[in-house]
């Protein structure tokens, strides 16, 4: 297996990698405006507890609510991951260990009284948004 990950293979490749650059905003942009419309504020992209070397995307610290972005490409989205063709094997070992480390991070965040909420890439910013103020109100 490469050590170093293997240049995106087609443009397409290319950017799913690179995430929704040149379309619009970034989605963990998307969703703190979404969160910050709805009079929420959080604390952005750093880890929920000391000593968990996990960044979250949006961190409510009070009501210990941690909010992940996921990349549709780097977290295995089920609706739109396909295993590039080339470098098969090794992205299909790395998106593996992405997932696992994904949830090593919720099991280890539950574990110490904390509500995980993960939205994908591919989800509307104003639905996701409602779903965090959700999980916040009731961990409230
Ligand atoms: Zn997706």
């Amino acid at each position: 297996m490469p050590k170093i990950a293997p240049a995106a293979s087609s443009p397409a490749v290319r950017r799913v990698m690179q995430g929704n650059r040149g379309r619009d905003t970034k989605p963990e942009q998307s969703l703190r405006s979404a969160v910050f419309a709805l009079g929420m504020r959080y604390r952005v992209d750093c880890a929920p507890v000391r000593g968990l070397r996990r960044r979250a995307d949006l961190v409510f610290t009070r009501a210990r609510v941690a909010v992940f972005v996921d990349g549709c490409f780097w977290h295995g989205c089920p609706e739109h991951f396909h295993v590039p063709s080339t470098n098969s094997e090794y992205w299909t070992a790395k998106i593996e260990r992405n997932r696992l480390r994904d949830r090593d991070t919720d099991e280890r965040l539950s574990g110490i009284g904390w509500t995980v909420v993960r939205i994908w890439e591919h989800d509307s910013p104003a639905e996701a948004a409602l779903r965090v103020q959700r999980a916040v109100l009731d961990a409230s």
